[in-house]
């Protein structure tokens, strides 16, 4: 048996009853990667030695009886949350050589459950990105088309899960850098409501916005992994203090009656024919199971984009002020002090990351912060505004989560327009800071998978996965796999 090829859910009991060692579920998971790494490049740092440690450790507390929920499972970790001593450079040059002193919440939630880290993936640098094309050190494909990207930012966690160079992955999402790359790697990943997993440890983006959450192979394995990354921290200011609830909860439970919201903002003229015919299908499939489909409208959707990318940029040029050369990371020297922070902040952020401070630092300058950031703040509780109306007539909201499937290496990369519009579908949903899951619901012509966005009610997150736990059961799209 390829070990690696499994869910969360089929190898928990079988490391449970003893039938399966973690040392032989990492031997088959870096024997995977070693035959397809070269072709997909999701890692930016593998942990091969620590892993088997790790496997040791796991080991250990399985034979002792203190085994926990995860122990002894292969995870992927985004290279923007900070694992200590290991590298973490959100794909930034900035940050080459960071070895982070401490480790975020969520880390340490899985060491305390005995986890074993396999690698930290590629992103787009500081999550600034659709596509993972702006990696400061590689570009990461599809593994169902190694011409096409992987999505982003979250782009080398999804591709890791879709190929099977890992169990499961923790991604972060901002404007949809969880959803998106699940969708176009056809698998399943869930950005949490704002607040219900902690953000300490994670290198801030844009902090009202940022949260972490599980890229998974199959909507159980996302329910599990919540069970052990949520709930209240004391050191993260936004934490929700809400006591954390058991995920699995509703999983197989009857969808009949639920009343499921389609926004009409979001079938719009110009929209990928097949993707909106998938998404049409899925309605129709969960119609079938009971559900009652209710038009709803968004009314400010059409700001969405504007707005996010406001907000957005001013948070990083605010958060990224931090790298100066002078406490940690990249220092190119100078002839004063001047000189060596210009010099190490030109060097050290790629192209992404400069417009988008320049664009945030123009917002957030006294004579334009009224006309621009007070009004995309603004602009937010308006469309925050729109879901908590449309939440009083339905119980869910059911969207495509990209506008196309994976599109190709460098189609876009030119045009940062057109990149910022693969996320029209997410984003609102960051800046409403409620739940929402992407799922694979079937393939476009050439193979790519398409993706279906669940979008639920603030901390509803166990609702929106019985929802997708039913569809994904009454469809065979989980169980395809790229051949790679
Ligand atoms: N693609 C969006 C952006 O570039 C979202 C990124 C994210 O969610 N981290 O900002």
């Amino acid at each position: 048996m390829e070990l690696n090829k499994l869910k969360l859910t089929e190898l928990v009991p079988l490391i449970s009853k003893g039938e399966v060692r973690p040392h032989e579920i990492i031997i088959d998971v870096f024997k995977r990667v070693q035959e397809v790494e070269g072709k997909v490049k999701a890692y930016i740092t593998l942990t091969v030695e620590k892993a088997y440690d790790m496997a040791r450790e796991a080991e250990n507390a399985i034979f002792s009886g203190k085994k926990s929920l995860l122990t002894g499972i292969p995870i992927a970790v985004k290279d923007n949350i900070c694992t200590k001593g290991i590298l973490t450079t959100c794909a930034s040059k900035i940050l080459y050589n960071f070895y982070p002193p401490y480790e975020s919440t969520v880390t340490s939630k899985l060491l305390n459950n005995k986890y074993i880290l396999i690698g930290k993936t590629n992103m787009d640098e500081f999550a600034m990105g659709s596509s993972t094309e702006n990696s400061g050190f590689h570009i990461t494909k599809n593994p169902w088309d190694l011409e096409r990207v992987p999505g982003g930012s979250s782009g080398g966690s999804a591709a890791a899960v879709a190929a099977d160079e890992c169990i499961a992955a923790l991604g972060s999402d901002t404007g949809g850098s969880i959803r998106q790359p699940a969708s176009f790697c056809g698998v399943v990943g869930l950005k949490p409501t704002y607040g219900r997993v902690s953000r300490f440890g994670l290198v801030a983006f844009a902090s009202s916005l940022d949260q972490i959450g599980p890229i998974t192979k199959c909507v159980a394995d996302a329910a599990l992994l919540m069970n052990v990354i949520a709930g209240h921290d004391p050191m993260d200011s936004t934490s929700a203090p809400i006591e954390s609830s058991d995920f699995t909860e509703y999983l197989g439970k009857e969808v009949k009656g639920i009343k499921i919201g389609i926004p009409k903002e979001y079938f719009i003229e110009g929209m990928d024919k097949e993707v909106e015919e998938r998404i049409k299908d899925a309605i129709e499939e969960l119609e079938s199971l009971g559900c009652i489909p209710v038009e709803i409208s968004l009314p400010h959707t059409e700001y969405a984009v504007a707005t996010y990318y406001i907000i957005a940029t001013s948070e990083a040029s605010s958060n990224l002020a931090r790298y100066d050369g002078v406490k940690y990371g990249l220092r190119v020297q100078g002839k004063d002090l001047l000189e060596m922070y210009m010099k190490t902040r030109s060097r050290g952020f790629g192209t992404e990351v400069k417009r988008r401070i320049m664009l945030g630092t123009y917002s957030l300058s006294a004579g334009y912060y009224e006309a621009y950031y007070k009004k995309a703040q603004q602009v937010r509780t308006l469309i925050k505004n729109d879901f908590e109306k449309a939440f009083e007539k339905v119980d869910f909201i059911v969207t495509p989560t990209a506008p196309s499937p994976a599109f190709k290496i460098g189609e876009k990369i030119d045009d940062p327009l057109q990149m910022y519009l693969s996320d029209i579908f997410t984003i609102s949903v960051n800046l409403a800071g409620v739940p929402a899951i992407s799922i694979p619901c079937g393939f476009s012509e050439k193979g790519l998978p398409v993706g279906l966005q669940i979008i639920g009610k603030p901390f509803d997150e166990a609702g929106i996965l019985q929802l997708a736990y039913a569809y994904e059961q009454s469809t065979p799209w989980h169980k395809m796999k790229p051949l790679l």
